[in-house]
Formats: structure tokens, sequence, C-alpha cells
């Protein structure tokens, strides 16, 4: 098959942004083209999901039944060794009527299987699907605007092709972001390093929890505890970043080290053995990882997922921030190849949108880790000053001071999330059972309002994506913002405007 030489939308990367995308795009009958530098099945870290993605966006892109069919282990909310109680606690993505199956839970995926069924099935929704395909650099028109992408093909031919817009999703690699201007602010309170490997035969919580992920806090940071399967568990410590040569020298010291430092993992891994052969067979290192881009596009350029802004893997937010932002972007080129809305307009809906999503995740982070207060603890003394030094959302605009956009859409998003508190009493009361599960011990989470706030919004979303034009009707975020069309695949002017 020969490469095309001219499309409407080129996407650089096949993760779950891209592929969600380039489904939600070529859906609508637009010719789109999907770079990828790897052969899928390939490795990815970011294997704990949230409803939201499997019950919104996959329904949406019309993989949610493969992805039901596939027998990924079934999630139903979080267990937490973390924070002054001593005991684990437990939270549901549902105990409520109102959110009763099919939609109060999630998966926990094995990411080769997981990222390959997106793929192909954005390949079968119209998109062609190029691997072993690595971008080199974006192609502009000669007046600010990308204009396509130069690529080096499976045979090593270097290639380029044209496109009305040109989307990354690279991932956090990659340095395709760097030509949408601007810089890539990373986080300090975040500043952290993850080492991770794969264990068979490591203890299960007892039914219901048994898919659920278990974190678990300690003095050097916390341990993730992801089931992918009866047998095969995923675990990775994250620490303060000053043990990174510690880590990076003798990782597998390290990970002995701190799994004996930790007696609830260590418990757990007592009848396991770590994998050493395959996809799964050595530990790995991520370091820097937190981080956000202080602008989302320029013209004919769009950033999505990890090529746009990432934040600390506790809550899981990673995939659910890829295929939400590849939502709103799809949402954004279908609007402007549609003639519907215009260029700056559309973009600035996505990248308010997307801003809006990843501050609520941040700024309940940061009150998620100022729970866990040890003051003998390097690390988490560390994320108390930093959490102390003022209201999060303000230390978060101070550090990013000087980047205008970036400011502007981060304060307009905590307006906008005390407006979404007027949700209706059900929505709220379902809202709170998620939250809580009907659990004491969940109390200080529910302070924030925005995290009520954030699970509203996927809720609608879910909601709209399994009733169509049933669903809770979409409102405009800010003044004169725009709104996604019932069926979800377009911006659209609000009614009330
Ligand atoms: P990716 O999944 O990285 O996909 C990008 C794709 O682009 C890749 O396939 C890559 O091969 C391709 N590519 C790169 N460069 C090029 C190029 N030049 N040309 C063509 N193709 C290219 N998220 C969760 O939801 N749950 C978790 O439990 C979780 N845990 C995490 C733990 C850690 C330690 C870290 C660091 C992250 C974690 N994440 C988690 C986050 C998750 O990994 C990412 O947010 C998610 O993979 C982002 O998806 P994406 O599609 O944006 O990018």
């Amino acid at each position: 098959m020969t490469d095309p030489t001219e499309v409407d939308v080129v996407v650089i990367g096949g993760g779950p942004a891209g592929s969600t995308l380039a489904t939600l795009v070529a859906m609508q009958g637009h010719r789109v083209l999907v770079l990828e530098k790897e052969r899928f099945p390939r490795y990815q870290i970011g294997e704990s999901l949230l409803p939201s993605t499997i019950h919104g966006v996959c329904r949406l892109t019309g993989v949610a039944d493969e992805l039901a069919a596939a027998g990924f282990p079934k999630k139903r909310g979080g267990t937490f060794r973390w924070g002054a109680t001593p005991e684990p606690w437990t939270f549901a993505f549902s105990h409520s009527r109102q959110m009763a199956e099919p939609v109060s839970f999630a998966y926990q995926v094995e990411r080769s299987k997981f990222d390959e069924i997106l793929l192909r099935n954005a390949g079968r929704n119209g998109a062609q699907v190029r691997e072993e395909c690595a971008v080199i650099d974006v192609v502009e028109d000669g007046e600010g605007r990308v204009a396509g992408v130069r690529y080096t093909d499976a045979e090593n031919r270097e290639q380029e092709v044209r496109a009305a817009f040109v989307v990354d999703a690279s991932g956090n690699k990659s340095r395709v972001h760097q030509r949408v201007g601007g810089k890539r602010w990373y986080s300090d309170f975040f500043r952290s390093i993850a080492l991770f490997g794969y264990f068979e035969g490591g203890k299960r919580m007892p039914a219901p929890n048994t898919g659920n992920i278990l974190c678990v806090a300690f003095t050097s940071g916390w341990f993730w505890y992801i089931p992918l399967s009866d047998t095969l568990t995923s675990v990775g410590a994250v620490v303060r970043r000053e043990m990174a040569a510690k880590i990076q020298g003798d990782p597998e010291q390290a990970m002995a080290a701190l799994i004996e430092e930790c007696p609830m993992i260590s418990e757990y891994l007592a009848p396991a053995t770590r994998v050493t052969t395959g996809q799964y067979g050595r530990l790995r290192v991520r370091k820097d990882y937190s981080y956000l881009q202080t602008k989302f596009w320029r013209p004919g350029l769009v950033l999505v997922g990890d090529a746009a802004c990432f934040i600390d893997p506790v809550f899981s937010s990673g995939v659910h921030l890829a295929t939400y932002s590849a939502l709103l972007a799809a949402r954004s080129i279908n609007s402007i190849l549609g003639g519907i809305v215009g260029e700056e307009q559309a973009l600035a809906e996505f990248e308010a949108r997307y801003r809006r999503e990843y501050g609520l995740f941040y700024e309940f982070l940061t009150s998620f880790y100022d729970m866990h207060r040890d003051d003998k603890s390097y690390f988490w003394q560390a994320k108390k000053v930093t959490g102390n030094s003022g209201p999060e959302l303000e230390a978060f605009v101070e550090l990013i001071g000087g980047v205008s956009s970036g400011e502007a859409a981060l304060l307009d998003a905590d307006t906008v999330a005390k407006r979404l508190r007027t949700n209706t009493e059900e929505l709220t009361a379902a809202v709170d059972a998620v939250v809580t599960g009907g659990d004491e011990t969940m109390e200080p989470l529910m302070k924030p309002g925005f995290v009520r706030d954030a699970l509203a919004e996927g809720m609608v979303l879910e909601m709209r994506a399994m009733l169509g034009d049933v669903g809770a009707p979409d409102r405009p975020r800010v003044a004169g913002g725009l709104v996604a069309s019932p069926d979800g695949m377009f911006w659209i002017p609000s009614p009330q405007e």
C-alpha cells in the first residue's frame, strides 16, 4: 500500500490519545493517517483506567464492547493505605443505584493489549494506520501554519505528507511538541521518580475489591499494586527525585529495598516471583513525568494526551486525560473541517476544557498528597512544605508565571469548577456515593469540591455516551463558549447565547 501524500489529518502516535482522535475524526468521513513509530502490540505503562474512558469515550469510538469481551480485570475502585488512617480504606466507583452496572467499574489493562484494540478500531473506522513510521518533524507552509509532517516509513525511506491538521499524540518522549511553541513546565511538587516491574503469584484483595488498584504510602513514597490478571501484578514505587542515582544505579537492589521498607506490599508479594522474561521482564524507571505545555495548539498543530501534559499517576488520570483530550480535539477538528466553527474558537474551546480538567486533577492530587502527614519522612515533608506555601492553584499559577494563556485558563477553570456545583441533587448524591462509597474514612477527600465536580462531569460524559440525545445537554464552560453537539462529535454555539 502506498502512503498518501495529502490527507485531512495526520496523527502522530497510535496510543490511546492518537487512536481515539483518529477514530472520532475518521468517523465523520475525513481522511486520517496515523503514523506510529512502533509495531503494535508494544509495551506501555499506565494500566489502571477510569470509568469515563471505558464507558464514555470508548463508547463513542465504538470499542467499548470489544474491551468488555477482552477479559480485563474489573476495577471497582481503589484501596488506599494513605493519610492518617493506619487501616486501608476503599472507595468504590459506585455504591449507588444511579451508578449501578454497567458503569460502576473500569478495567486494569495490559497496555500492549488495550492500545492495540484501540488502534485497530481506528483502522476499522476508516483511519489509515502506518506502524513503524517515525515522524521526524512537522512541515510548515511558510506563513506560520503547520501543514504536514516528514517521517521515515517501515522501509526507512523518508516521506512527507501534507494535512490540514497535524495532531501530536506522540506521548512524553517525543520532541514534536516543541513545534507548538511555548515551553514544557515541569512540576516541582510532583518531582518524583517511579521504579516499576511485574510479579507473578502476588496476593489479591478479597472480593469485591480483588480488581481494585491498591496504593500504599510508606516513608520513602508510595507503591501501586495493580492486578492485571488472576496472577500477574504491576508493582511500582513512586519516590522522591533525589533517589534517582540510587535507583538507576542498581534498580534490582533498590526495588528489593523499597519493598522491604513497605510492610503491606512485602506481605502481598511474599508468595510472588518477579517476571524476568518478555515485555515485563525488566524493571523500568520514569522520572520528571508531571508537566504541562504552556501552549496546546497553534494553527495546523494540536497536542493531545501526554504530548500536552501529564500529572502524577496516583489517581490513574493519564489515559483519562489522553482520551478526553482526544475527544475535545476531535470535536474541534470535526467542527472546523465541517465549516461549523472557526479554528481559533474551536481550538480555544479544546484548550480551555483540557486545561480545566488537568487543573482539577492537579489541585485534587496536591490535596491528596497533603493527607499523608509524616514529619519524619523527607518525601512527605517536602510535599507538605510545598503544599502549604499557598492555595494550590495560586502556587501553580505563580510557578508558571509569565505564561498568560496557562494562567488565565487555570483560573478560569476554578471559576467554572465552582459553577458546576449547581448540578442536580441526584447527580450530586450519585457523585457523593462514587467518592465515598458510603465510607466515612473518605471524608477528607470530599472537602475539595472539585473532586465532586470532576466526577460529575465524567458521569455526564458517560451518560451522554450511553444515552445519546437523551443524556443531559452540555453547557458552555465559559461565557460565550461552545457546547458539545448531542452526539458528542462537534462543537456548536450554545443555544443560550
Ligand atoms: P502514549 O501512550 O505514550 O502513546 C504515544 C505513542 O506515540 C506511542 O505508541 C509511541 O510509540 C508513539 N510515538 C512517539 N514518538 C513518535 C514519533 N516521532 N512518530 C510516530 N509515533 C511516535 N495512566 C493511567 O491512566 N493509569 C495509570 O495507572 C497510570 N500509571 C502511570 C505510571 C507512571 C509511572 C507513569 C509515568 C504514567 C502512568 N500513566 C497512567 C500515564 C499513562 O502512561 C499516559 O498518560 C498515557 O499512556 C498517555 O497516552 P498517549 O496516547 O498520550 O501517549
